[in-house]
């Protein structure tokens, strides 16, 4: 553990033990609830940058907050308790998110968008912020430049083409790249300009550092920051950059979303009643530097005919340009967009059940994610307050949970490591969870 925050602290911070007597497990637990709350945070600031709130959200970051405080709670199941409720929050935090995105720019429809390029000078946006890219975009319109810049999405940007007041907009053209980890290699090769709205953005390198703008809360040392959302300084050194040409490329369809599912619902279950459709496979979260990541390349590779692919984020850069093919006109393959479009997941998955009257747990559904920053553990945490079990994650075990935590989530929520693909993938199909008997947590950890 390394806890430094109050002035009892040791030289050089807490590390064995507290001296106010908190304990790793403790400590792993706080840990835990501030990253989540981290997560839920950023959702809660894209939707409070739409104009949309919910104070109940606010209220559980203060509560959450102040529960980390010194000697304020040392009760381990209260901090599982509170670490469920960051999981409810969450789910509320992108409920709010969806509902400002829908409102605002339209249901998003599944869309085909170039890789390739068009004649223009070059603005790729890369980041979470459809607020940041409706502004540029309207921006470059009020300029009469519509013709003259081209904009391409970068990374969890994509599936912004899919929402029609955003897409609407001549300057939008298509999507330029992968996930964020190939991002300098990527910026480097565009010629134009890049704007960065949030995470995951890294310290640019000499070639493209001095065409770069931050805007929001994203920011880089060095960098100029568009203050409140003026990007004319960014239009015109875009205008000063060469002019991009026409390049083909290969499309990626990104866009699906709960509403257009849940319209084709009856299909969809029909499909799964007559086994035409056997097992849905919910495989999304971050992409990662890690090797490990070539599990989830292969498992979606393995994924038997019969079966679909739920995905959001941008690990499914690694494998979303693959040709799926569909099952009786329902794609076996659907991007629903952003790390905080797994809402449109879960509204499924709970809709299937309701109509199959089955538990969650008993759907022909298996989740597996990868996580790469707090977005995704408070994903995480929303599925385990939904009580769904069995969730495979990777590519590595949390760091700030000791193994002690960890064993706990196994035992309580049966959940798993990505091991191999071919025996998970086998688990899965078999759908086979037997769960040991949950005990109290203090109980195992005192
Ligand atoms: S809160 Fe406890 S563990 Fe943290 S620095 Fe203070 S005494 Fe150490
Ligand atoms: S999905 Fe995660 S890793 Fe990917 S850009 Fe968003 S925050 Fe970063």
């Amino acid at each position: 553990m390394l806890c430094n925050q109050c002035s009892m602290s040791l030289s050089g911070g807490c590390t064995v033990r507290g001296v106010c007597g908190k304990d790793p497990d403790l400590n792993s637990l706080q840990d835990a609830l501030i990253y989540g709350i981290k997560g839920t945070a950023a959702y809660y600031y894209h939707a409070l940058e739409m104009g949309y709130d919910n104070p109940e959200i606010g209220h559980f970051l203060a509560e959450a907050l102040y529960s980390t405080l010194t000697n304020v709670n040392f009760d381990k199941n209260r901090f599982i308790d509170l670490i469920l409720e960051n999981g409810r929050i969450h789910l509320e935090a992108m409920k709010l998110l969806d509902k400002a995105y829908t409102e605002t720019f339209g249901l998003p429809k599944p869309v085909e968008v170039p890789t390739g390029t068009t004649e223009g000078h070059g603005i790729v946006v890369t980041g979470h912020s459809y607020k940041a890219l409706y502004e540029l975009l309207n921006q470059i319109r009020e300029m009469g430049l519509e013709e003259e810049i081209k904009v391409y999405t970068h990374s969890e940007m994509l599936p912004a083409h899919s929402y029609p007041e955003i897409r609407k907009f001549k300057s939008l053209y298509g999507n330029w790249g992968g996930s964020w980890v190939y991002q300098r290699k990527e910026f480097a090769e565009f010629p134009g300009v890049i704007i960065g709205t949030s995470n995951c953005v890294q310290q640019p390198t000499k070639a493209y550092q001095d065409r770069i703008f931050t805007v929001g809360i994203a920011g880089l040392e060095g960098v100029p920051h568009l203050e409140d959302y003026d990007f004319e300084p960014a239009i015109k050194r875009a205008l000063e950059t060469p002019k991009m040409g026409k390049r083909e490329g290969e499309k990626i369809v990104t866009g699906f979303h709960h509403t257009y599912i849940l319209a084709m619902k009856d299909k969809l279950i029909e499909l799964i009643n007559e086994g035409k459709i056997r097992h849905i496979f919910v495989i999304g979260g971050c992409d990662v530097p890690n090797p490990k990541m070539s599990y989830y390349e292969k498992l979606t590779e393995l994924v038997p005919r019969d079966a679909i692919i739920l995905s959001a984020a941008c690990g499914k850069f690694r494998y979303n340009r693959r040709d799926y093919g569909s099952i009786e006109g329902i794609p076996r393959f659907m991007d629903f967009g952003q790390c905080n479009n797994v809402y449109s997941i879960i509204e499924i998955a709970l809709a299937l059940a309701k109509e199959l009257d089955m538990d969650i747990n008993s759907l022909p559904v298996s989740i597996v994610l990868s996580w790469m920053e707090q977005k995704a553990i408070g994903i995480l945490y929303t599925l385990l307050y939904l009580g769904v079990k069995g969730i495979y994650i990777g590519p590595k075990s949390p760091e700030f949970l000791t193994p002690r935590v960890f064993e706990i989530l196994r035992k309580q929520f049966d959940l798993r490591l990505i091991s191999e693909p071919e025996k998970d993938l086998r688990e899965m199909l078999s759908k086979g969870i037997s769960l040991e008997e949950s005990a109290p947590l203090a109980e195992e950890l005192d």
